[in-house]
Protein backbone atom coordinates (compact mmCIF):
# COMPACT_ATOMS: atom_id res chain seq x y z
CA UNK A 1 0.00 0.00 0.00
CA UNK A 2 2.99 2.00 0.98
CA UNK A 3 4.44 1.33 -2.38
CA UNK A 4 1.70 1.84 -4.34
CA UNK A 5 1.26 5.19 -2.87
CA UNK A 6 5.07 6.66 -3.67
CA UNK A 7 4.88 5.11 -7.23
CA UNK A 8 1.95 6.55 -8.11
CA UNK A 9 2.68 9.68 -6.44
CA UNK A 10 4.32 11.11 -9.41
CA UNK A 11 1.40 10.58 -11.71
CA UNK A 12 -1.04 12.26 -9.33
CA UNK A 13 1.59 15.37 -10.19
CA UNK A 14 1.54 14.45 -13.82
CA UNK A 15 4.96 13.01 -14.08
CA UNK A 16 4.68 9.60 -15.53
CA UNK A 17 6.67 7.03 -17.06
CA UNK A 18 5.87 5.19 -20.56
CA UNK A 19 6.02 1.60 -21.24
CA UNK A 20 9.56 1.75 -22.78
CA UNK A 21 8.77 -1.41 -24.56
CA UNK A 22 5.80 0.94 -26.45
CA UNK A 23 7.03 4.00 -27.36
CA UNK A 24 5.18 5.22 -30.83
CA UNK A 25 5.65 8.60 -32.53
CA UNK A 26 2.41 10.60 -33.76
CA UNK A 27 3.78 12.84 -36.23
CA UNK A 28 4.34 15.33 -33.20
CA UNK A 29 5.41 13.31 -30.40
CA UNK A 30 5.99 10.31 -28.72
CA UNK A 31 3.41 8.58 -27.32
CA UNK A 32 2.75 5.98 -24.81
CA UNK A 33 0.86 4.49 -21.70
CA UNK A 34 2.14 5.17 -18.54
CA UNK A 35 3.03 1.96 -16.86
CA UNK A 36 2.41 2.44 -13.57
CA UNK A 37 -1.11 4.06 -13.90
CA UNK A 38 -2.11 3.32 -17.06
CA UNK A 39 -2.95 6.92 -18.64
CA UNK A 40 -1.91 7.82 -22.13
CA UNK A 41 0.94 9.71 -22.32
CA UNK A 42 2.59 11.78 -24.44
CA UNK A 43 6.55 12.82 -24.14
CA UNK A 44 6.63 16.58 -23.52
CA UNK A 45 10.25 17.01 -23.67
CA UNK A 46 13.77 14.64 -22.68
CA UNK A 47 12.16 12.45 -20.10
CA UNK A 48 8.76 14.05 -19.19
CA UNK A 49 5.93 12.49 -19.65
CA UNK A 50 2.67 14.28 -19.17
CA UNK A 51 -1.06 12.60 -19.61
CA UNK A 52 -1.68 12.55 -22.88
CA UNK A 53 -2.86 16.51 -23.64
CA UNK A 54 -4.17 16.06 -27.15
CA UNK A 55 -7.19 13.28 -26.44
CA UNK A 56 -9.04 12.84 -23.53
ZN1 LIG B 1 1.20 7.45 -14.59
Amino acid sequence: MVQWISSNFRCLFNRHEPVHDDVTWDGAHYISNCHRCGSGVRRESQGVWRRDWLQL
